[in-house]
């Protein structure tokens, strides 16, 4: 093995704070009190200190990074073991980072080895981001994506959301427009979820949500304006300029090993599952991760295959499995390729943007169909 052909695992950083609570978010997240951020960060190093592994992407991602300070996120680089060339991410929220008084530091973050800012934009209309309970305007996403830039950063993804309460084809695309002048490389769309136990499910009713068929067409038109202005989409929800893709959280789609550390934070590695209980006391005494069983079968590694853009390589899944996926599943796909949700070709089975929309009756039609 040359080193080139070596794999690192990821390693993956759950901090679980956050300065408020949105009102559809269901992460395991609080406001932090006292000196729950220094029990944090000691008990942080701790762990980190105890595994020997090497990464070549690392990710800051929660709750909201930025509220230990980018002295702790510093604290916490050095105890990691990274290569020289990984990518590390760290996520940030314009509330703290782009107020203008904001001491948040960028230049502590790329001296650290900070090369990626991932930022929860969501909406770059202001009544849609009170909606969502963001605690800033589009003045202070715009103010922390200059800082960042400044500080010599220049890979910066944003989230966007789409079927916003109240959100239309217009100020979506007001949304998109800001990412594309804003200099951004990466660009991450999700279609609101409304997940029990929020204030947005209670709500639901009164939200004003788009239904179903507009919330499609919001996606429809982002993938198309994304790939008008240079953005290649690889994977449903995540586009980025040639070169941009997050290393790191293609690491999840193609099975490949990563450590989570922090509360509620999950590991894939030497195939198996575990993870870390979302719960801060048993994090900061010591507990250990649960063990969550085998990971990286064959299930499982073609639902998150047809995730990406690049699909289900054919060549891949034989090297990894021995064996071929079935003729009942690549004649299946061929029928949904007739209904224009598949594209097969002799090396791979990948949804079209169509197909995405309808992932699990696709993915899982075909899975049916790939069993012994
Ligand atoms: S900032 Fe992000 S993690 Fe925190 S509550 Fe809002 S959506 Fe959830």
């Amino acid at each position: 093995m040359t080193m080139t052909d070596k794999k690192y695992p990821g390693l993956y950083i759950h901090v679980p704070f956050c300065p408020g609570k949105c009102p559809y978010c269901d992460f395991y997240s609080f406001i932090p009190k006292g000196d729950i951020v220094k029990e944090y960060v000691a008990e942080t190093q701790r762990r980190l200190k105890e595994t020997d592994l090497c990464f070549d992407s690392v990710y800051f991602g929660g709750g909201t990074p930025d509220k230990i300070g980018a002295d702790n996120i510093k604290l916490l680089l050095g105890c990691v073991n990274f290569t020289s060339g990984a990518e590390i991410t760290v996520e940030c929220n314009p509330s703290d980072t782009g107020r203008e008084n904001s001491a948040f530091d960028f230049e502590t973050l790329r001296q650290a080895g900070v090369n990626r800012i991932s930022m929860g934009l969501q909406s770059a209309v202001d009544s849609e981001r009170r909606k969502l309970g963001r605690l800033s305007g589009v003045k202070e996403v715009q103010r922390a994506v200059e800082k960042i830039k400044s500080a010599g950063i220049e890979n910066i993804s944003l989230d966007v959301m789409l079927g916003i309460p109240d959100q239309t084809l217009e100020t979506l695309d007001e949304t998109l427009g800001f990412c594309v002048s804003s200099g951004a490389s990466h660009i991450s769309a999700y279609i609101l979820k409304i997940e029990q136990n929020t204030p947005f499910y209670r709500m639901r009713e009164k939200l004003n949500l788009p239904d179903d068929d507009t919330a499609g067409e919001m996606y429809l038109h982002t993938t198309g304006y994304l790939g008008a202005h240079g953005f290649k989409q690889y994977e449903i929800s995540n586009f980025s300029k040639p070169g941009y893709e997050s290393r790191h959280n293609l690491k999840y789609w193609r099975c490949e090993e990563y450590l989570g550390i922090g509360p509620a934070a999950h590991s894939y590695l030497n195939g198996r599952r575990f993870y870390c209980p979302a719960d801060i006391d048993s994090y900061l005494a010591g507990a250990e991760p649960v063990d969550d069983g085998e990971g990286g079968g064959e299930e499982e590694y073609i639902m998150l295959a047809l995730r990406l853009s690049e699909g289900l390589i054919f060549e891949k899944y034989e090297k990894r499995f021995g064996k071929k996926v079935t003729d009942e599943a690549v004649n299946y796909a061929k029928f949904l390729e007739s209904k224009g949700l598949v594209c097969v070709s002799e090396k791979n089975i990948s949804l079209t943007p169509r197909g995405f929309l309808v992932s699990n009756s696709v993915i899982g039609g075909i899975l049916e169909r790939n069993s012994p």
